[in-house]
């Protein structure tokens, strides 16, 4: 039999579901972002770069049936996966008018018939004809899912990266999306600028009572160009190292709820755009050593959860 994880990782709740490997194809559906826009914080989050939280390899330059049918090409060849679930990815891809969006995603999920639609946005993007929108996808064996970004539940740190929005306005999203059946994964970044390790906490303090069906996490990364970036030259602020983003995670995973997917534990950034950190670890190994610290300290996700014990 199968060890257990002492955490419960995205694959193993994909594996259970479809009984066979699942991948995304990531596309960037031409979208831009509120947070960035003139009028609103110049230049958006502090730490958001042109690339706009578009992974590495998605080429903004091509249209969605070519990033698709490429994206299905190469995960086939190299996988021999069969099975895909549709992923917006870059910017925020709830931030045009319902119609527009309505026909961007149909056009999309025609071209494949993909398991599930995810789309990656922010609170301030999502009203209650976007959550009907979003929700008229749903099928008995179809899910939707938004990925919807928090970063951290302090107002005083949401300000601090400017990042547009509260702690209370992004309760409101994922409740309004929530009781329309939308599955939520609710991003956090550890090692925030001014953030101890107990803000950290009661961010997943706040997750947990919000109680998504997954979350994605990942260290703060420096990237050039950026408003972090030029604080960091002052030596104002630093990337948590390999060895203290560690840490944090293993604190937050034993507060978090036990049945909450860890959908993600790094993030995408190219490595010639990231000041900092600069010893990186790829994504499989993050998994690997947060499992060997997790068993070699006899602990496991939600053991410290106050919602569960
Ligand atoms: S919400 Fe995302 S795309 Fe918008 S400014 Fe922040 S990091 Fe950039």
């Amino acid at each position: 039999m199968e060890a257990r994880l002492p955490f419960y990782g995205y694959s193993e709740y994909l594996q259970k579901k479809y009984g066979t490997k699942v991948y995304r194809i990531a596309v960037d559906g031409g979208f831009s972002c509120p947070n960035r826009c003139a009028g609103r914080q110049e230049g958006g989050c502090i730490y958001c770069n042109e690339q706009g939280s578009r992974a590495s390899y998605l080429d903004k330059a091509k249209a969605i049936e070519e990033q698709i049918r490429r994206g299905i090409a190469f995960t086939r060849r190299r996988y021999k996966a069969e099975l895909f679930l549709l992923y917006f990815q870059a910017f925020s891809n709830t931030f045009d008018k319902v119609e527009n969006l309505k026909k961007t995603y149909d056009a999309a999920l025609a071209l494949y018939p993909f398991r599930e639609l995810i789309v990656a946005t922010r609170p301030d993007c999502i009203d209650s004809s976007k959550a009907e929108l979003l929700s008229s996808y749903i099928k008995p064996d179809f899910d939707v899912w938004v990925e919807l970004g928090l970063q951290s539940a302090n107002d005083r740190t949401l300000e601090r990266i400017h990042r547009g929005h509260t702690a209370a306005q992004y309760k409101a999203a994922f409740d309004l999306l929530h009781s329309r059946g939308i599955k939520i994964a609710t991003h956090l970044i550890l090692g925030l600028p001014g953030e101890s390790l107990e803000d950290m906490l009661a961010s997943v303090d706040f997750i947990n009572a919000l109680h998504p069906e997954a979350v994605k996490l990942h260290d703060l990364n420096i990237t050039y160009n950026t408003e972090l970036y030029n604080e960091y030259l002052k030596g104002e602020v630093t990337a948590p190292s390999r060895e203290l983003y560690i840490e944090y995670l293993i604190k937050v995973i034993e507060h978090l709820r036990p049945d909450i997917i860890l959908m993600r534990l790094t993030c995408d950034t190219y490595e010639a755009d990231r000041a900092a950190p600069r010893k990186y670890m790829a994504k499989g190994n993050i998994y690997a050593l947060l499992q060997k610290e997790m068993e070699k300290r006899h602990t496991w996700q939600g053991r410290l959860c106050p919602a569960t014990s």
